[in-house]
């Protein structure tokens, strides 16, 4: 037998080790991936924030736009019933969000567009769809087959200084408010602007009052640091980060940084992990920024001609390819960071689908979910972990909102 013989001998023995052992890997990720399903029947996700109406506002709130009901790539949309049905996603809070330029009567009357979007979607799907208000609905409607569709406001401004509009859009089924988007607003500052209040104004202390006094969740995802902090100084019931990922991973101003997350466990709050890649990793967050600042650019040079700065931009984008700048280990990882800091009670999923472009490769759309958990029970992650971070964690926080909100009704009519 000469040399060469003998080494092909070698690499043929080889190649049958390696496909044996990725034979055995695919049966232990079906397995992991069956057992994961098997926990998500018990408690499904509930995502934090999806932002399918405005994919809706975008083709002038016209439900006949895309058909849901069936797989809806071609419509370049990440998120459709069967999706969401392979995601074992029960609850969904889809996010009634309005741009920060939209400001004063504009940005109430577009929220209440969005919201509107959001009723006649359950309207029109009610086999599928159903308003949830409460815990409770939220369990009731997923046992029932049904995705139980919450309504979070982003951001603060929609109630354009109004104690009144935040009541009328928790009269609507609002049940989170982002306080702010990228904007500082009069009573609140963002993370990505200039502050003006450093954390809240004394009127942005009487919003989360009221916030508690309704029932509303606090939402201190975007807002900035001193924000964070002053809302948990004053809130009297749990506040959620509907999605929001950690600083510590990714050095972007609006990620959540390690002396807040150690507040959560006295609080009692949920932070909900974000995937956008620009939020998970510094190559992810390099490639937003720089297209940002192009963008920004762009549109001071052509002002009120859209057209033309997002034909540049196009442009920008293909000599700027968007690298593949995370994946569905680093999702992993910021979960794996708020259980270390805070504990597994304190972190849930938000993952911003339909917010962005270019998801983490694994977690390509809403049918991908199962693929985290299984990532995470190879990491040791038990089977209640798991339901904690799907969705046991989120309806906790809901019911001790809706508990402490009680008590203050209760208590101002004495
Ligand atoms: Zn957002």
């Amino acid at each position: 037998m000469n040399i060469k013989s003998v080494a092909s001998i070698l690499l043929a023995m080889s190649s049958v080790a390696i496909s044996f052992d990725s034979f055995a890997q695919n049966k232990t990720q079906a397995d992991r991936i069956a057992e994961v399903n098997a926990i998500l029947r018990e408690v499904p996700v509930i995502d934090g924030h999806n932002d399918l109406p405005w994919q809706y506002r975008k083709k002038g709130n016209d439900l006949g736009a895309f058909d849901i009901t069936k797989d809806t790539s071609a419509n370049k949309l990440v998120t459709d019933f069967p999706r969401l049905r392979a995601g074992g996603v029960g609850g969904q809070f889809w996010s009634v969000y309005i741009p920060p330029t939209m400001t004063g009567t504009i940005g109430v009357r577009a929220v209440l567009e969005q919201i509107d979007v959001v009723h006649r979607l359950c309207e029109k799907y009610p086999n599928e769809l159903e308003l949830a208000l409460t815990a409770d609905d939220v369990e009731r409607i997923y046992r029932s087959g049904k995705i139980a569709s919450l309504i979070g406001m982003e951001g603060g401004h929609a109630i354009d200084n109004s104690l009144a509009m935040l009541r009328m859009m928790h009269a609507l089924g609002a049940r989170y408010m982002t306080l702010t988007h990228m904007k500082s607003l009069d009573w609140a500052d963002a993370a990505t602007d200039t502050p003006k209040s450093n954390g809240l104004s004394e009127f942005g202390e009487q919003v989360i009052a009221e916030m508690n006094r309704l029932g509303m969740l606090v939402d201190i995802s975007h807002v900035s640091d001193n924000t964070m902090r002053h809302v948990l100084r004053v809130t009297k019931a749990p506040v959620i980060f509907s999605h929001s990922s950690v600083r510590a991973l990714c050095d972007h101003g609006r990620n959540v940084p390690d002396d807040v997350i150690k507040l959560l466990p006295q609080n009692g709050g949920v932070l909900m992990v974000n995937f956008m890649p620009g939020y998970l990793t510094e190559r992810g967050r390099q490639y937003t920024v720089a297209k940002q600042a192009e963008e920004d650019r762009l549109e001071k040079l052509h002002g009120n001609d859209r057209t033309a700065s997002q034909a540049a931009l196009e442009k920008w984008k293909q000599s700027n390819p968007r690298p593949q700048a995370a994946d569905l280990k680093d999702v992993a990882n910021h979960i794996d960071h708020i259980r270390k800091i805070a504990g597994i009670d304190y972190v849930g999923i938000g993952a911003d689908y339909e917010g962005f472009d270019g998801p983490p490769t694994g977690l390509e759309d809403v049918s991908t979910y199962p693929a985290l958990f299984a990532e995470l029970m190879n990491r040791g992650y038990s089977a209640e972990d798991i339901k904690k971070v799907a969705g046991s964690n989120i309806l906790r926080v809901m019911r001790k909102a809706e508990g402490v909100s009680a008590e203050l009704k209760r208590n101002s009519k004495n």
